[in-house]
Parts: structure tokens; sequence; C-alpha cells
């Protein structure tokens, strides 16, 4: 269903789509009730009474949103079932009933209670954080129980401030994170953070619901993914409820709403959530909102929406650089605690696994699972063994030109002088570094290389090699640049 839901998010729908007509937005859609009944007589036909009774029997029919037609399964197997079995044959049901919907999403009929917890691939197991769910380890100040509010959607206890690390990609938004957690005031409203998948948005989010209700267990602190907050806004039109939803929404003290590019082009939920944000912030309540890129950058959703989004702090998250994922490294082989991973390993996978955070938790969980299981020390080639694809996919083609301009601008000097004869000192010297790293971090050959820095003899290029290998024996200072160089590349 991925290609053709691409499809389906970049085609603007009208307003509401099919048999809804906007208005007070709380009416249910005359017959799509029949609608649904011809959509599952068609699937009854098709594949017969007892598959409709094992799965689609088994499906509540929402309603429609901004080109979708939003269904409710009772269990993650049926609805993971339908997608992949019957997914584009319902789509074309519902796109026979009215072409205007192109998409249908299956949600999960109690998505807080059945969905685990936090984001990490169901590590926590289900439901709201119990008294034997796991701890931070090493933290005094726990999220207590007590200070759980009935209203959010089940926080992963992993995900503290104590547990973030913090480095120059994320240092801006830890600190307005932090800001927000600890004043008594509302610092900026809303605040906005965004950066690419895996990059510790969520965590954020979930360490300032932690901080703001130990501080005051009595403040209303409502999380929720995006997609939740539409799931429920559309349940809430079917069944007339939305009292109930603007009450629960309209209320809170502060507000978090995860990922919201999912509700690019649903425009009803965009409606109501830009109704929400308003009454919130006109109230003076915090919202928090990430998303996986600038509010400008957001396809699909109204401008009014956008421009809003950017009114108080845009904070963005940055890709990891080495430095920031060897310090996440030590963090979590420190808390694991019950197997020793060597310095040497740890700065492998930061130099190696470059895509995300979560991929680089998930190879040091790898390793120290596999080492556990076998009840051998974690070795260099056991980590290389166990990590091949990993490290595969990790492995980006740097260029020879991507080199070159790297140097180029770490010593300020014009890419067109490192492919120049020029031999000054102050050229002469970073080309030959450039030689000696394309060398070092490329598979080229020496004439290959030659010939890419304005067709020079292969033997040069050796002698570049040998030149640069020696001073970096003899002059610390130069060796230094060097380390600092190829992590910047190999970042
Ligand atoms: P996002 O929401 O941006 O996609 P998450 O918040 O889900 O990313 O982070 C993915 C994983 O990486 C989580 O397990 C999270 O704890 C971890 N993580 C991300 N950034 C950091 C960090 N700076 N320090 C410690 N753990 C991090
Ligand atoms: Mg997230």
């Amino acid at each position: 269903m991925g290609a053709q839901r691409g499809h389906v998010q970049s085609t603007r729908a009208s307003m509401m789509a099919g048999e809804f007509d906007g208005g007070d937005g709380t009416r249910t859609p005359p017959g799509s009730g029949d609608a649904w009944g011809r959509v599952c007589d068609k699937f009854r036909r098709e594949y017969g009474e007892h598959a409709y009774k094992t799965w689609l029997g088994q499906v509540g029919f929402v309603g429609i949103d901004g080109g979708s037609a939003e269904l409710a399964a009772p269990t993650r197997f049926v609805r993971d079932w339908i997608q992949r079995n019957y997914g584009p044959r319902l789509r074309d049901y519902f796109s026979a009933e009215n072409p205007q919907i192109r998409d249908i999403t299956i949600h999960l009929r109690n998505p807080a209670a059945a969905e685990p917890v936090g984001q990490t691939g169901g590590q926590t197991g289900g439901g709201a954080p119990s008294p034997s769910a796991p701890q931070t380890p090493g933290t005094a100040a726990q999220p207590g129980q007590a200070a759980t509010p009935q209203k959010m959607e089940a926080l992963d206890r992993r995900y503290t401030f104590d547990s973030f690390v913090v480095g120059k990609s994320n240092e801006l938004a830890y600190a307005a994170a932090k800001r927000i957690a600890e004043s008594q005031e509302i610092p900026f409203n809303p605040l906005f953070l965004y950066g690419g998948v895996g990059l510790g948005k969520t965590h954020l989010m979930h360490a300032i619901a932690w901080e703001v209700t130990r501080h005051d267990p009595t403040k209303k602190v409502v999380y929720c993914s995006a997609e939740k907050f539409m799931f429920e806004f559309v349940a809430a039109l079917r069944y007339k409820d939305s009292h109930a939803f603007k009450q629960k929404y309209r209320t809170v003290d502060l507000l978090m709403v995860d990922d919201v590019q999912f509700i690019a082009n649903k425009d009803s939920t965009q409606e109501e959530f830009f109704h929400t944000f308003n009454a919130l912030i006109d109230n003076r309540r915090q919202v928090i909102i990430t998303a996986d890129r600038s509010p400008t950058d957001l396809e699909g959703i109204e401008e009014r929406i956008v421009s809003r989004l950017g009114w108080g702090l845009v904070a963005d998250i940055h890709p990891t650089d080495y430095e920031l994922r060897l310090g996440i490294l030590q963090s979590k082989a420190e808390q694991a605690g019950s197997v020793m991973v060597s310095g040497d390993v740890l700065e492998f996978l930061a130099r190696r696994i470059t895509s995300n955070v979560r991929e680089l938790e998930g190879a040091l969980n790898r390793v120290m699972a596999y080492a556990t299981l076998v009840g051998r020390p974690i070795t260099m080639d056991m980590t290389r063994d166990v990590l091949q694809d990993l490290l595969r996919a990790n492995d980006r083609k740097l260029t020879v030109e991507e080199i070159q301009r790297a140097v180029a601008d770490y010593y300020n000097i014009r890419l067109s002088e490192i492919l120049s004869q020029r031999r000054a000192r102050t050229i002469a010297r970073p080309r030959q570094i450039a030689m000696y790293l394309s060398k070092q971090l490329t598979a080229r050959s020496l004439p290959d290389i030659g010939r890419r820095f304005g067709g020079r003899d292969h033997t040069t290029v050796m002698h570049a090699v040998r030149k640069i290998e020696d001073l970096r024996r003899s002059d610390s200072a130069m060796d230094e640049d060097i380390t600092r160089l190829s992590r910047v590349l190999e970042a």
C-alpha cells in the first residue's frame, strides 16, 4: 500500500471528500452506512462468507476524511492482514462508491491500549505504564504511577531528559524542550520541533511530559500522535460525539501532537486541529508539535496553519555527528550494563551507522544480544559479522569530489585551486591531503585518483600518500586535522 499512499497524499482532495459536506462537521454522512454495506457485500461476493466473517466482518467503518476511508480493526493482526491481502481491493470498492476516495486507512480500534508503548517497535509491551514497566536505570526521580494523567497516551519510561544525550545537532531542541518542561510561564508557543526519522523528537516530547507531571501532577498533559488525533476526531464525527472530543483536547494545559505531517491532506482533521490549536494558544496553554520537516516544507497543510505553526519557536534536530553518536552509544552501553562493549567497537559503530539513532541503538542491541546468546565477548569480527546488512545499508559511497570539496572548505581555498597546477604550499599541502584521503576513504586506484586531480600521474598520488603518512606521524596538529576531516567525511 506504501506507493499508493504516497500517490494519494500528493493528490489534494476537496474540502471533505465523499458524502461529508463540511458544515458543522458533526453530521453523519447520509448514506455512508449503505456505502459501507455495499463494500461489505462486494467483499462477501468476491472472497466468500468465511473470509468476510474472519476479516472484514471484524472491522468497523469510521468515516471519510480527505479522500481516505477510515476503518477500525480490533487487533493489529487483523489490521495488517486486511491491509496486506485485501487493501487494494477494498480501495477499489470504495472508489467505486465514491471516486474521491483514493485510499483506505485502517486504525486500531483502541490504539492507546493496543499499541506498544512508544515508537520503538514494541520492545516494551503494551498498554499504559504499569508499576512493573521497565524503568530508566539510574534515575532517582522516576516519573511515578500517581503522576500519570489518565488522558495521556502511553509514554515510554525510558524517554527522559536524563537518558537523552545532547550534542551539537540537537542542543537547540533539547534546550527548548527543557525550558518548557521547567518554566512556570509559557516561554514560546507553540514549540515546533522537526527533524528526520529516529533523531529523538518523540523522546523529547515524552521527556517533557514526564517532567511536567512530575513537577505538578495536577497538570493536564496530553500527548498523542497526529494519527491518533485524527482517528479520534473522525470517530467523534461518526458517533456524533464531537463535543467530548473538543472538551478533551481544548481543556488541557499542555498538548503535544507528534508527527503532524500525518494530517497533511486530511482536511477536516486539519480544520479541527487548527481550532483546537487556536483555542489553546488563545487560552495561554502550551502546545508542542513535531514533524519530519519544517512548517514551510509541509505539503498539503493549509497556509494559515503553516504560518501559525511558525509563530513560536521552530527548532530543528540535525542528523547526528560522530561525537554525538559515540556519546549515545556509550550511554546506552553503560545503561545496559550486563555485557562489556569495548571502545573500539563503539567507535566502529559510531563511524559506520550514520543513518539515525534508532538504527544505532538497534545495532548495539543486536551485538549485545548476540554476545549474550553465544556467551562470547564482543569482538570487531563478531560486530562486522552480526551487522553485515546494516553496515552495507549505511555504506554511503564517498566520492573523490566530496573529499576535494571538504578539504578545500577546511583549508579555506577553492576547489579549482585543488585541481590546479599551482605549487604554493598553502595549496599543494591540502591537495596532497585530499589525495591521501581519497586513497583511504574510497576504493579508487592511484591512476584513477590522479585523473580526478586535474589529470595527474599515479606517482604523484603515491608520493602524496607517503608524504601525508609521514607528516601524520611527525606533526600532531596535522594528524588532528586529518582525523577531524575523515570524521566529517564519514559522518
Ligand atoms: P523520532 O521521534 O525523531 O523519529 P525517537 O524519539 O523515536 O525519534 O528516537 C528514536 C530512538 O533513538 C529512541 O529509542 C530514542 O530514545 C533514541 N534517541 C534519539 N536521540 C537520542 C539522544 N540524543 N540520546 C539518547 N537516545 C536518543
Ligand atoms: Mg517519533
